[in-house]
């Protein structure tokens, strides 16, 4: 059978514009193919469908991606969840889908209108309810809730997927809203493969740009003795991180 890529399908193939870490991206197309694209929920494919027609597409989680969190918040019975960083909302999705009826998602950006792109997939799919969109920086917000005991320890799980040059602060205020056992997901901690550039290699400018954070933000993770850390090559590599104490 032709493949997508032969056939010119381009729409199915977003996903290798986030670079594989594999060894060959006819082997990242393979798991899309064989183990993702059969089981991705009809919404996801739309709101995938629609997200890959917006200019900053490159933005959006992968699906690959999004079946892996969406099987990790239910295997962790997660209920109370928060995302940094929606864009269009594909990993929301994923999110939502996953938790119970009653489960909840802080979702915050700082663009409303890319949420509502894929807002009418995700009221469709009967999961809007669940999501609590605050359009602003999340820092403030965090900020907010931790003058409120009630929210220290409250979350199951907590996807950030913004503003790397501020994971670093995020963490710092995590950690008190994460329960402990709890976990955290940073995405994009290999940052298309820079992390091992040398330091004259070609990078777009904004990659070149966020590097150092996502360094000093790996190098912070892995000696945070509240956390133990799980990095993964999933999408652009996300790095788990549970907290113990
Ligand atoms: N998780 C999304 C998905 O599955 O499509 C992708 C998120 S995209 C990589 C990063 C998002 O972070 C953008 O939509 C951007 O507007 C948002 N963002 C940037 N700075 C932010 C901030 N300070 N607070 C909240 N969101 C921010
Ligand atoms: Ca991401």
């Amino acid at each position: 059978m032709a493949s997508n890529a032969e056939n010119g399908d381009q729409g199915r193939h977003q996903e290798v514009g986030h670079k594989s870490l594999l060894q060959s991206d006819a082997l990242y197309q393979y798991i899309l193919e064989t183990s993702v694209y059969p089981r991705e929920p009809e919404c996801m494919k739309e709101l995938r469908d629609i997200t890959a027609k917006h200019p900053w597409n490159i933005m959006t989680t992968s699906a690959d991606e999004g079946q892996f969190l969406n099987m990790l918040l239910k295997l962790i019975n997660a209920k109370n969840t928060m995302e940094i960083g929606v864009y269009t909302g594909y990993s929301l999705l994923a999110t939502a889908l996953a938790i119970p009826d009653d489960g909840k998602i802080l979702a915050m950006d700082i663009n409303r209108e890319n949420y509502e792109l894929g807002l009418p997939v995700i009221q469709k799919a009967g999961v809007a309810h669940k999501i609590d969109f605050r359009e602003g920086p999340a820092l403030p917000v965090l900020d907010q809730m931790l003058e409120d005991e009630k929210y220290h320890g409250s979350f199951d799980f907590i996807f950030v997927d913004a503003d790397k040059d501020n994971y670093l602060n995020y963490h710092k205020r995590l950690l008190d809203l994460v329960k402990v056992g709890g976990l955290i997901g940073y995405d994009n901690t290999l940052w298309n493969g820079s992390v091992v550039a040398p330091p004259d290699a070609p990078l777009r400018k904004y990659v070149r740009y966020y590097r150092d954070f996502v360094l000093e933000l790996n190098k912070a993770l892995a000696a945070d003795p509240r956390i133990e850390i799980c990095q993964l090559p999933v999408g652009d590599g996300i790095t788990l991180c549970r907290r113990v104490k």
